[in-house]
């Protein structure tokens, strides 16, 4: 009788835990995936990329002799009825590690028992599982630096080859069309837009992993900040859609000659999901406590400047404007918009946690999460409160030659580049900006933003 393979952000075949196993395990296997209301609550981008990614994984499981069935509604009932329609007697999955897909994986799992189906969870996110690090006293870890140490001590074990065969079941039930689901319609910028900067699917992702171990690795550690350089990996919406595992990357990245920066940066991203796997509140609540009493300011017209990359702050709105067209924000330019949203403007990290949650394509609930209490200062191991990025002396250190606020900030310029004029294409006409009129005002003067926001942190200390 077969399998129910139930397919989220894990879209790969190679180091696949779960694929694995039903390989091995001589039945039918009939993948799905499922438009469910968790997934319907991802941002615009998520979704439209995890439908990107839908598309050319159903591709390669074509190519398998198998398919991949798309069914909507919620997830229990859409698989019971599928078992019921297929004669399937056990549904296996992947695990997640957000609040919302682990509440409504246990709530699956309990009703897929109760209905006599075997409901079984494979490992494959992480290099490590988040409860398989643990202090002397059993306890999660709250700073990076000891948690990676101890993480480092333990295997990660070889990647799993992809396999062989996928053997199909004698009847394929119904299944959806993708186009139906219409993932990519709240994308804000436009499909066509954000298409152009992404090349989903596993096949693309071990290419850019191996163009990047072979060409930047080297570099990766001194030119990571600079963001007009192609100095990273790109591999972030890869591993959110699990169209890589991290377990691959590790493995390459060790044969390449190792690289110990790298790989720790990997490390941030177990890091952030081991707090989220034991403070799940964090994605919502500050982790901690005593940020309750800071009076962030909620929505206003500074919160509306940010988003539309109009702050008059040119390192932080040529970072807004490179999301809202590319999808991507990089590392230093996402600290630096986080930053200048917190302190300079005093805005509550939620908002940009949100903002951001709908406009990257890598979007990852326990990295976003992380990375925004860690510039606010709200999380655990985080920048010191008091730490208050300089937009201006960042964008000198790190845009020294001013490559990409140039990419990015077309008033001003004769000849503006392709890249910057594409951010008005894609802007809303309600916006009403227009390319060739004077680069905004700043909202404060950096100095000035700095002296409020420590102003306001004396106070609330
Ligand atoms: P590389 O430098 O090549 O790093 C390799 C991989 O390591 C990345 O793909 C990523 O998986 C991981 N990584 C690197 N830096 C971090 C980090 N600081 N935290 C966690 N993992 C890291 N990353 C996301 O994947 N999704 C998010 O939603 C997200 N939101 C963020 C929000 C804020 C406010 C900040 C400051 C950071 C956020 N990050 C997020 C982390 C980081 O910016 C991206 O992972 C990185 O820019 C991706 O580019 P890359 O793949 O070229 O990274």
């Amino acid at each position: 009788r077969p399998i129910l393979l139930w397919f989220r952000r894990d879209l790969r075949l190679a180091d696949h835990p779960m694929l694995h196993e039903a390989a091995r395990a001589g039945r039918p296997l009939i993948p799905v995936a499922i438009l469910d209301p968790v997934a319907e609550g991802w941002g615009a981008a998520a979704m439209w990329r995890w439908g990107e990614g839908l598309r050319v994984f159903a591709g390669t499981l074509a190519a398998k002799g198998s398919r991949l069935i798309l069914r909507r509604g919620g997830a229990a009932e859409v698989l019971a009825r599928l078992a019921a329609e297929t004669g399937a007697e056990a549904v296996w999955w992947s695990r997640a590690y957000d609040p919302e897909a682990r509440a409504r994986d246990v709530a699956v799992k309990a009703a897929l028992r109760a209905a006599g189906l075997a409901a079984r969870s494979f490992p494959g996110h992480l290099l490590f599982e988040p409860e398989a690090v643990a202090t002397g006293q059993g306890t999660g870890f709250k700073v990076f630096s000891a948690y990676w140490r101890a993480a480092s001590r333990l295997d990660p074990g070889r990647p799993l080859p992809a396999p062989g065969t996928l053997p199909a079941p004698s009847a394929w039930p119904a299944s959806d069309r993708l186009d139906d689901w219409r993932p990519g319609a709240a994308l804000r910028s436009g499909a066509a837009v954000v298409r152009g900067h992404s090349a989903p699917g596993e096949a693309a992702a071990l290419n850019r992993l191996a163009e990047f171990l072979g060409t930047t690795l080297a570099r990766y550690a001194e030119r990571r900040d600079f963001p007009a350089e192609a100095a990273t990996s790109g591999l972030s919406e890869y591993l959110a859609q699990g169209e890589i595992s991290p377990r691959t990357i590790w493995a390459e990245t060790a044969r390449a000659g190792g690289n110990g920066k790298f790989l720790s940066e990997l490390g941030w991203r177990e890091f952030a999901h081991h707090l989220l796997h034991h403070s799940p509140d964090m994605a919502r609540e500050n982790w901690n406590r005593d940020w309750d009493r800071f009076p962030w300011r909620g929505e206003s017209p500074d919160a509306e400047a940010w988003r539309r990359g109009m702050t008059g702050e040119p390192f932080v709105d040529a970072a807004l404007r490179e999301m809202y067209v590319t999808g991507r924000m990089h590392n230093r330019a996402r600290m630096v918009a986080a930053s200048y949203l917190t302190k300079h403007l005093l805005t509550d990290w939620r908002i940009g946690l949100a903002w951001f949650a709908d406009c990257l394509t890598d979007w990852d609930p326990a990295s976003n999460a992380m990375g925004w209490q860690w510039v606010a200062g709200s999380g655990p191991d985080a920048a010191p409160y008091f730490r208050v990025f300089n937009p201006e002396t960042q964008a000198e250190k790190f845009d020294p030659l001013q490559l990409y606020r140039r990419r990015w900030i077309a008033e001003g310029q004769a000849h503006p580049p392709a890249e910057a004029l594409s951010y008005f294409a894609a802007a809303p006409r309600a916006w009403g900006l227009d390319p060739y009129a004077p680069y905004p005002r700043r909202r404060i003067e950096p100095a000035a933003g700095r002296q409020r926001a420590l102003d306001a942190l004396a106070q609330w200390k």
